[in-house]
């Protein structure tokens, strides 16, 4: 084997969230060998998070045991909108970063081909490449956590849009009525039906004195958890219940509607809230798609619970390295 093939091996690929950090190294067998995961700055400067996801890198690479010289690209996930040309993200509200010049950072320091992607569109990619999306053509990813992300594979390609800004599926608005959304609008997707829509539904019901095991399982203070509301659900909580199901019930009407205008393959459903009670979800979103999409559209349309965890992002990874042909 030719010294230089022998040489770049692995990548390291990274998701940058607004909590926590977590850094990859990947082989050649698309195998994750080792893994650091450290907390976000976020309330930093910019260039803290740059400089903690270099470390971040750093560390894996050690755990590893390879060198930087072996390494033959570096994927960097982000929660927000970005130019993954010009390695600049515009928008990142969880890492503190507007119009912040990533990629070329990260690059000077490890001297490595350095790539950025949105992390839904990662997601997609992994989960179409190494998951249960594996074999579909035409996929939608759903990521249901603190907010609603999406990433769409067409002919088997991650579809980006003409801004690179295509799969926000979560600021597509369910009800002009509805509770406010981060981006400022009305009845968002993610304000109606994510986990922060959930906490707050569940909140609002035990102001109002409704009984719940869920005021005895947190203090009350900040998100629910997933795992909380998995708990909740294992004591037979009636409220807890009845708001994860109409949750389940807007997923499963956009995706009806989605299926209407794009006739998918699959659709894949991950992130925290559905790892933890996707199992309670899955009927009703896939009766709720049933109600709205077209039979024609809905007959072969396959609705999956993603495995891959907090995984699918870091697999998409490979997938930019090996499409920019470094790895
Ligand atoms: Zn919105």
């Amino acid at each position: 084997m030719p010294v230089d093939m022998k040489k770049t091996q692995y990548i390291a690929s990274v998701d940058a969230g607004g909590t926590k950090i977590l850094s990859a190294i990947i082989n050649s067998k698309n195998k994750i060998i080792a893994r650091v995961k450290k907390p976000t700055p976020a309330n930093d400067s910019p260039r803290a998070v740059i400089n903690r996801i270099i470390e971040c890198i750093e560390a894996a690479i050690i755990e590893a045991k390879i060198t930087t010289e072996e390494l033959a690209a570096i994927v960097v996930g982000i929660p927000g909108s970005l130019n993954p040309e010009r390695g600049i993200v515009y928008l990142a509200p969880n890492l503190g970063w507007k119009n912040t010049k990533v990629t070329s950072q990260i690059k000077k320091y490890f001297g490595v081909p350095t790539f950025i992607e949105n992390d839904a569109n990662l997601g997609a990619l992994g989960t179409h490449r190494f998951g249960v999306g594996k074999g579909f053509k035409n996929l939608l990813a759903i990521f249901v956590g603190t907010g609603i992300g999406g990433g769409l594979i067409f002919n088997n390609t991650l579809y980006r849009g003409k801004s690179f800004a295509a799969g926000e599926i979560g600021h597509i608005i369910i009800d002009p009525k509805g509770e406010k959304c981060g981006c400022g609008n009305y009845g968002c997707f993610e304000a109606v039906a994510s986990r922060t829509a959930i906490t707050r539904e569940i909140k609002n019901a035990i102001k109002k004195d409704k009984r719940t095991v869920i005021s005895k399982l947190t203090n009350n203070f900040g998100l629910i958890k997933s795992s909380i509301l998995a708990e909740a659900l294992r004591r037979n909580d009636k409220l807890t219940r009845k708001v994860l199901k109409s949750s389940a019930q807007t997923i499963g009407m956009v995706i009806g509607n989605l299926s209407n205008l794009l006739d998918l393959n699959a659709v894949v459903l991950a992130g925290g809230v559905i790892e933890a009670v996707g199992d309670f979800m899955l009927p009703i979103i896939k009766k709720s798609a049933s109600e709205v999409a077209l039979p024609q559209n809905f007959e072969r349309l396959k609705i999956l619970n993603s495995k891959l965890a907090d995984d699918a992002a870091l697999y998409g990874g490979i997938v930019i390295a090996k499409e920019a042909g470094v790895f």
